[in-house]
């Protein structure tokens, strides 16, 4: 319990996998929006209200997957073989039975994407064949031309299904390929358009209160008297929460004072998600918890045992749920990241996701102290498969300048003291 109020929730301060643990679950309870239709490129970063299904099998024929001859693998049991060309599939023809039908002896010129021919049960690659002098690879020009007959010379043997996919392999008729509460990235909007959706049904994005808190932070555009500072973390938030799927409304900055604090929260829990920055620690003028507290707030965790950002509080207040993210900017953006992200996910009906930590080693050897998970603004480099990392120089967690120079977290363990250079440590990716 804070020692300046009394109203304050009993402190509860969890590891940081339980009280993730504890987002994730209350995020399970939560009912996504209303259903909207949408066109299929504003459907990017959406999250699906439906399934999209195969309309057809996938691919629709035995589809060429190389430019070649299509062929009875049979037939080429002894190498090389001569067959003779009995006509041509370029990709968007059909091709005519009986003209283009592969029959004993037979090859047909096949483009890569065109469907085999009937009797063909293989593709040649045209760089294992060769054509006999004043052969032309189609066989209507070649008898147009006057040469006859036509061959191709095979070098090598294939197996019986090579170089094509058969219909319907990568997806039969009526197959779910998208899941209701998938976000869309390009490569579901790949999925949308080859099943013919020029639109899409999404869920209308939440709402998301995000409040500032302190006496000391002032409107972008106010002119700044000596101790006061900009309010960085609502946009900083509001940015975050869109980039999470969700539509943030910015509410004016709360005073260190209790009654226009709780006038903005009440306005706040009229959203589907409140957002509070600053006013969560001990300091005598740190009232969020109180003033929730009046309104009845059920607390989760009112701390993480995470650097930065242990005095974060999550809890509900009658049907909706809060998040107090501590004031200083990289607490408010890690602990975002660590756990409002989830929740808004939930509220914009995505299915529920791991969070899941990247590795790459080590530059640097860092130490520090034990007893807290440490989320450290770090710069990921190198090239290919070599990346490596390096805590960024910061000044704490007010230090935004560092954080901007940064992208990624390393994660460090409560239990270490000291990780060496060349170690494999764990990332957190800054999104977005
Ligand atoms: P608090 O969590 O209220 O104790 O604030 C911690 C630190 O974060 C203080 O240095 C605040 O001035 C700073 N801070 C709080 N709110 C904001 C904000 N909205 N934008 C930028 N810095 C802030
Ligand atoms: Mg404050």
């Amino acid at each position: 319990m804070s020692a300046f109020s009394s109203t304050a929730p009993s402190a509860r301060v969890v590891s940081f996998e339980a009280a993730r643990h504890l987002v994730e679950q209350h995020a399970r309870s939560v009912c996504p929006r209303a259903e909207e239709t949408v066109v299929l490129l504003a459907g990017l970063g959406r999250v699906l209200a439906e399934a999209i299904r195969a309309d057809r099998d996938f691919p629709p024929f035995n589809r060429a997957a190389r430019d070649g001859y299509a062929v009875r693998a049979a037939d080429l049991a002894e190498i090389p073989a001569r067959l003779e060309i009995v006509g041509e599939v370029k990709a968007g023809d059909w091709p005519a039975q009986g003209a283009s039908s592969v029959g004993r002896g037979h090859a047909v010129g096949i483009m890569t994407g065109a469907p085999l021919p009937p009797g063909a049960d293989a593709v040649v690659m045209v760089e294992h064949t060769s054509l006999p002098e004043r052969s032309h690879p189609n066989a209507a020009e070649n008898a147009a031309l006057g040469w006859g007959t036509q061959f191709v010379e095979i070098q090598r043997s294939v197996k019986n299904g090579e170089n094509f996919v058969p219909r319907g392999a990568e997806a039969a008729a009526g197959e779910m390929l998208l899941e209701r509460g998938r976000r869309l990235d390009h490569a579901g909007i790949a999925i949308a358009a080859s099943v013919g959706k020029s639109s899409v049904q999404v869920f209308r994005k939440p709402r998301v209160a995000v409040l500032s808190t302190g006496n000391e932070v002032v409107e972008i555009d106010a002119a700044l008297g000596p101790a006061q500072i900009r309010n960085s973390n609502s946009y900083s938030l509001a940015a975050q929460v869109q980039n999470a799927g969700g539509e943030a409304v910015r509410l004016p900055i709360a005073p260190d004072e209790s009654a226009r604090l709780r006038t903005l929260i009440e306005e706040g829990l009229g959203c589907d998600l409140l957002l509070l920055t600053g006013g969560v620690s001990m300091g005598k003028y740190d009232l969020v918890e109180q003033v929730l507290g009046e309104l009845k707030a059920e607390f989760y965790f009112t701390g993480a045992e995470i650097q930065p950002g242990r005095p974060v509080v999550f809890g509900s207040c009658g049907k909706n749920f809060f998040f107090g993210l501590p004031g200083n900017p990289v607490s408010t953006m890690v602990t975002f990241e660590l756990f409002a992200r989830p929740m808004i996910e939930a509220l914009a009906g995505m299915t529920p996701q791991p969070l899941i930590f990247l590795r790459a080693r080590l530059q640097s050897e860092i130490r520090t102290k034990t007893g807290l998970k440490r989320f450290l603004p770090a710069v990921l480099s190198g090239e290919f498969e070599n990346a490596e990392v390096e805590l960024a120089r910061w000044q704490g967690s007010g230090d935004i300048a560092a954080l901007a120079r940064a992208n990624c977290y390393v994660v460090i363990p409560p239990d270490r003291e000291r990780i060496d250079a060349g170690e494999w440590v764990a990332l957190l990716m800054r999104s977005g």
